[in-house]
């Protein structure tokens, strides 16, 4: 089965220790073959589970957690102590993993066989205490995992390891990440600042500056075979507006967004990067503030942050790894402004121009229109609504001694009415638990106008990337009370100055 993370492998390790006996291990090898095969065929995993043989000693633990690091196939290690696995032999194997950990609480079999269980079925399924002596010293290690409980043929244990994986994926990501901005933040914003530095020490990405010139450079070398190739394409994928298809008055502002386009592509592929940022109030020689390249660039998979938010790019290139193949998309969304009906109430959100298309199964149409700050040549961009469906924005906030991610499940909706003269793509959610719960616990959390939204992943997967990173996330949802949020915003600001020492 072709899995979305293609090579990509979970290694399924199984705790054990020599004095079973080899008859006794043979059958322990045996049943965590069975429990790695059946993540394995799953639709939910949606990674390679890749069997290991079973560990029974300090060294063969060690070795295992060099080599998952070291191996670049190898995105997490799941883990489970079939039997019992005494774990101090575990002590110097966890201190040199440094991939993400799901521990799996498991056990080979759903049923307990009452009438014929004797001790030998005892000392062959013992991961209830094994597990429990495992996770001792996790903790006493301090180290970060998640722990899934129960039996593999459960769907939600299935969901839950898929959502782990897909955590581990994104983690991944961002650890190798480069992220190319063009020109800085937009002058006087607070919320888009922040240590660079700190983000690769924290996160493991790579965040730099280019001047616009260079992709001007860039966007001036394309060639016209392939910008007429690109326009083809559009033609075929989208409702062109007559005024911008070949022959059109405004034919050639569709051939300089693809020219962007082209040369953004070429220029990101050069420096390796999967994100970027731009800023309209530093276009060089650009002619029009990139809305449709960087729309089309975000549904290839790129990370993408406006006003030079690199932060919030980060966020989309994790949300776009996370969800992939899974129905949906993920996007820069910006909350623009509010239908405050009581008991209705509904954010309208939306950007300048660049809105992921990921966000709609229906027809975007590619139009053009004023941009009424930037004082460029008028923009060329795709214009839809988002699909209805559930979903979560994420926004990231710096600060100063951790990065702050806070989280609101949403309810995408469809519009209330068409919005006939609303010239840029855009999303109608109604935030959970209700519109003021929501926004006042945002603003509490001192969260970013700018997020990512996606509907392909939610909240749990952003809660296992964060445990990933170590970093602090503040979860809205159905759950939640202003007043309860309140605290919890306290505690951690005193917990994460505590646990980051002196
Ligand atoms: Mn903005």
């Amino acid at each position: 089965m072709t899995k979305p993370y293609g090579e990509r492998e979970i290694w399924f390790c199984t705790g054990s220790q020599d004095l079973y006996g080899e008859d006794t291990l043979r059958q322990v090898a045996e049943q965590s073959r069975r429990i790695a095969a059946q993540l394995d065929v799953s639709a939910a995993v949606p990674a390679k589970v890749v069997w290991k043989p079973v560990l029974k000693d300090r060294d063969s633990i060690h070795r295992m957690a060099l080599e998952a690091t070291a191996d670049e196939r190898c995105i997490g290690v799941v883990a489970w102590m079939h039997t019992f696995s005494p774990a101090k032999m575990w002590i110097a194997g966890l201190g040199a993993l440094d991939v993400p950990l799901l521990h799996l609480h498991t056990q080979a079999d759903v049923a307990l066989p009452w009438s014929t269980i004797d001790m030998d079925f005892m000392n062959l399924n013992q991961a209830a205490h094994g597990d429990r002596e495992f996770a001792y010293v996790q903790t006493r290690m301090g180290v970060r995992r998640t722990t899934v409980a129960g039996h593999v043929s459960s769907e939600t244990v299935q969901r839950r390891v898929g959502s782990w994986v897909r955590a581990a994926a994104g983690w991944d990501a961002v650890r190798s990440l480069r992220l190319v901005r063009f020109g800085d933040n937009m002058r006087n914003v607070a919320v888009t600042e922040g240590d660079k530095t700190e983000a690769e020490i924290r996160l493991g990405v790579s965040v730099n500056t280019w001047g616009v010139n260079d992709l001007v450079e860039a966007v001036e070398a394309v060639e016209d075979g392939a910008v007429d190739s690109l326009v083809a394409e559009y033609e075929d994928l989208y409702d062109v507006a007559p005024e911008l298809r070949r022959g059109g008055d405004r034919h050639g502002s569709l051939r300089y967004g693809a020219r962007q386009e082209l040369a953004l592509l070429t220029f990101l592929q050069g420096a390796g990067a999967g994100a970027f940022t731009t800023t309209f109030e530093d276009l060089g020689g650009l002619r029009q503030l990139p809305g449709l390249a960087v729309q089309r660039l975000m549904a290839a998979g790129y990370g993408f942050g406006a006003e030079g938010d690199w932060k919030t790019a980060i966020l989309v290139r994790a949300a776009k790894v996370m969800g992939e193949g899974l129905p949906g998309g993920a996007s820069l969304m910006e909350d623009y402004t509010y239908d405050l009906t009581p008991g209705e109430e509904l954010i309208l959100g939306a950007h300048m121009l660049e809105i992921c298309p990921s966000l709609t199964t229906s027809r975007p149409s590619l139009q053009i229109h004023p941009l009424s700050i930037g004082g460029r040549e008028d923009p060329v961009r795709l214009v839809f609504s988002a699909d209805a469906g559930e979903g979560v924005v994420v926004a990231m906030s710096d600060m100063r001694e951790r990065f702050r991610l806070t989280a609101n499940a949403v309810d995408v909706v469809t519009p209330p009415a068409a919005l006939p003269r609303l010239p840029v793509a855009h999303a109608v959610w109604r935030p959970r638990p209700d519109f003021a719960t929501s926004a006042e616990s945002w603003m509490l959390a001192g969260a970013a106008h700018h997020t990512v939204l996606s509907t392909q992943v939610g909240v749990e997967e952003f809660a296992i990337l964060a445990d990933i990173a170590g970093t602090e996330l503040l979860v809205i949802d159905e759950e939640t009370t202003t007043r309860g949020f309140a605290d919890q915003v306290r505690w951690n600001a005193a917990y994460h100055r505590l646990a980051q020492g002196l």
